[in-house]
């Protein structure tokens, strides 16, 4: 460890460990020696981390650390800290502090001074974009839908122009009107929902928001769940009002001294999209 703020105190350091999605191979030998030897693991849910170390043949100490004890415990957690006890931080599935309050305890640590350091491993969102044949190059995460009808369409509102494949966690029984939400709100875009991800009845299902609403409104889904959405795609009405922008942009760019491929880019950045379709939209206008 390079010399730091961290030498000079006797904390202990606050470990993010990640654990399995489903599949409980997918947890790393690192998570495992970390689980192993900290002096307490803070979890959601302890009969579940119990069962987790029960699987790997080794126990350690458990506190409850979740939504409803947050506040206290992340100031109980911050003096065990200061006193030199190393502590892991675990949720129930997937990575911590992804959609839960961990994030709170990560924040006392920094305030105290102490070390925080992320052990990887699964989490939901990234693999269920991974497989959803969408694409990756810019994905915006917005956790759980709301559960309110207003609410959620008020929310897809704020995300709809956004220039990345959307990402959201949802229950399997709001999946259906959700889905509808979306079309409705987004357009009828190419998504996929992702199913029970590392489980035995996986399942990875593409298709248009209007036809995976209808899908699941007749049979509705069960297990955890995340629905990937496409971004906006441009349409040529709106790709020709781009061009014309973009590439006056690109024409006033190259006027300052850039090269044409460093103008693109700047001007993609500008427009929030990546280079190649950038280059898609000036190239389908000269044609
Ligand atoms: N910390 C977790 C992570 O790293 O992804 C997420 C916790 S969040 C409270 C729980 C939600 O994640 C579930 O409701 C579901 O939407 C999603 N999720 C968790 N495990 C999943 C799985 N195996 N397959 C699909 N979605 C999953």
């Amino acid at each position: 460890m390079p010399f730091s703020v961290y030498h000079l105190t006797m904390h202990g350091t606050l470990y993010l460990v990640a654990t399995p999605i489903g599949n409980l191979q997918d947890i790393s030998f690192r998570a495992l020696e970390i689980l192993k030897t900290v002096d307490l693991i803070a979890c959601e849910d302890t009969r579940h981390t119990r069962k987790l170390l029960t699987h790997f043949q080794f126990s350690n100490k458990l506190i409850s650390y979740h939504e409803h004890n947050e506040a206290d415990r992340a100031e109980e957690l911050a003096r065990l800290l200061e006193d030199g006890k190393n502590i892991a931080v675990v949720s129930d599935a997937g990575t911590p502090a992804i959609c839960d309050p961990s994030f709170r305890i990560v924040r006392k640590a920094h305030e105290i001074g102490a070390r925080v350091v992320p052990i990887p491993g699964a989490v939901a969102f990234v693999n269920a974009a991974i497989v959803s044949g969408l694409a990756t190059d810019s994905i915006f995460f917005g956790g759980f839908l709301p559960s309110k009808k207003g609410e959620r369409r008020n929310r897809l509102e704020e995300v709809k122009q956004i220039p990345a494949t959307l990402v959201f966690y949802e229950s399997p029984h709001r999946l259906a009107k959700s889905l509808a939400d979306c079309a409705e709100v987004l357009g009828d875009r190419n998504a996929a929902v992702a199913r029970e991800l590392t489980k035995l009845h996986e399942e990875i299902v593409p298709g248009k928001l209007k036809e995976l609403a209808a899908k699941y409104a007749e049979k509705p889904a069960k297990g955890e769940i995340v629905l990937v959405i496409e971004r906006q795609t441009i349409s040529r009405e709106t790709a020709s009002s781009e061009h014309e922008s973009l590439s006056s942009l690109v024409a006033e760019l190259e006027k300052q001294g850039f090269d044409h491929k460093i103008a693109l880019k700047k001007a993609a950045k500008e427009f929030g999209m990546s280079k190649s379709e950038a280059y898609r939209i000036l190239l389908s206008e000269k044609k």
